[in-house]
C-alpha cells in the first residue's frame, strides 16, 4: 500500500463480518463507505464511533445489493466523497436453509442477487478507475461453502462457488494492471446470519438447536471454534498490503481446517 490515504467500500458492513472488516480497515487509516439494509439512523452510532476512534472518514449508504442501479450509485457516492475508491470488499450476503423441493424461488433469486450478482456490479463499476490508477484491491467474501457443499443450502453454495469463479476471472483480466482480486473463504463465524439459520437447520434435519450448534456447525470445524471477525479483518488487511501484491485470483480459507477434511 502506498502512503496516500486509501478509501474502501465494504458491502453489508452494518453487521457481522463486513462490520469487522470495515473496522479493521478504519483502524489501518482507510476511509470506509459502510453499507447495509438498515436505515442511516440505525447505523449512525457505528459510523460515528469508527470515525471518532480511528480519525478516518466513514460514511453509510443503504444501497440495496439486489438493485444494480443502487450499486452503481453506491460506487459513485463513495468516489465523490473520498475522491477515489481503492478497495472494494464484496461482503453482503444472506442465507436460506431448505431442501431443494421446498426452496422458495424468490429466496433463490435474492441469494443470487445479493451474494453473487452484487459483486459483479460493484466490481464492474470499480475496476476501470482502479486500472487507470494502476492500483486496486477487490476482496470477495466467499465461504467454505464456496469450496464444499452442505445439504439444504443450494442457493448459497451455488452463489459462493460462483463467487470463486468471478474472483478468478476478473483477477486474470486485470493481472497486469496492479489490481488484485481475491476471495476469503471463512468457516462459521457467529454472526446474525449464522444465528438465524439455526432454527431452520434444526427443522430441516429434525434435531434440536443445541444439536445444530454442536453436531452440524462446530463439527464442521476441526478447531471446534468459531472464526472471528477480527481474524477476517486481519486477512483482508494482508490482501490490501504490499506483501500481497502477487496474491491474486486465489482463495484464502479461514475455516478452522473445515476444507482440509
Ligand atoms: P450478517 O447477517 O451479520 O450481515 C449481513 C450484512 O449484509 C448486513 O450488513 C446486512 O445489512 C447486509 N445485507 C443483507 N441484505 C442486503 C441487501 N439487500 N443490500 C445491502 N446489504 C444487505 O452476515 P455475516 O455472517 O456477517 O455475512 C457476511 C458475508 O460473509 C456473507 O457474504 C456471508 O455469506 C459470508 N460468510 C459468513 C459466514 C458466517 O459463518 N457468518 C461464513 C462464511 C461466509
Amino acid at each position: 500500500m502506498t502512503d496516500t490515504q486509501k478509501s474502501a467500500i465494504v458491502t453489508g458492513s452494518s453487521s457481522g463480518i463486513g462490520k469487522g472488516i470495515a473496522e479493521g480497515l478504519a483502524q489501518n487509516g482507510i476511509n470506509v463507505m459502510l453499507n447495509g439494509i438498515e436505515s442511516p439512523e440505525e447505523v449512525e452510532p457505528l459510523r460515528a464511533r469508527l470515525e471518532k476512534d480511528y480519525g478516518v472518514k466513514v460514511l453509510y449508504s443503504p444501497a440495496n445489493m439486489m438493485k444494480p442501479e443502487e450499486i452503481r450509485q453506491l460506487y459513485a457516492d463513495a468516489e465523490a466523497a473520498f475522491g477515489q475508491v481503492d478497495v472494494i470488499v464484496n461482503n453482503a450476503g444472506i442465507q436460506h436453509v431448505a431442501p431443494i423441493e421446498e426452496f422458495p424461488e424468490a429466496k433463490w433469486d435474492a441469494i443470487m442477487a445479493i451474494n453473487l450478482s452484487s459483486a459483479f456490479h460493484l466490481t464492474k463499476a470499480a475496476i476501470p478507475d482502479m486500472v487507470e490508477r494502476g492500483w486496486g484491491r477487490v476482496i470477495n467474501l466467499a465461504s467454505a461453502h464456496g469450496l464444499a457443499a452442505s445439504p439444504y443450502k443450494s442457493a448459497y453454495v451455488a452463489a459462493k462457488h460462483g463467487m470463486l469463479g468471478l474472483t478468478k476471472t476478473v483477477a486474470l483480466e486485470v493481472a497486469e494492471k496492479g489490481v488484485t482480486v481475491n476471495a476469503i473463504a471463512p468457516g462459521y463465524v457467529l454472526t446474525p446470519l449464522v444465528e438465524k439459520q439455526i432454527p431452520d437447520t434444526a427443522k430441516a434435519r429434525g434435531i434440536t438447536e443445541e444439536e445444530v450448534k454442536r453436531d452440524v456447525i462446530l463439527s464442521a470445524q476441526p478447531t471446534k471454534e468459531f472464526v472471528t471477525t477480527e481474524q477476517l479483518a486481519g486477512v483482508a488487511m494482508f490482501l490490501i498490503s504490499d506483501a500481497a501484491a502477487a496474491v491474486t485470483g486465489t482463495t484464502i480459507s479461514v475455516d478452522g481446517g473445515w476444507t482440509a477434511k
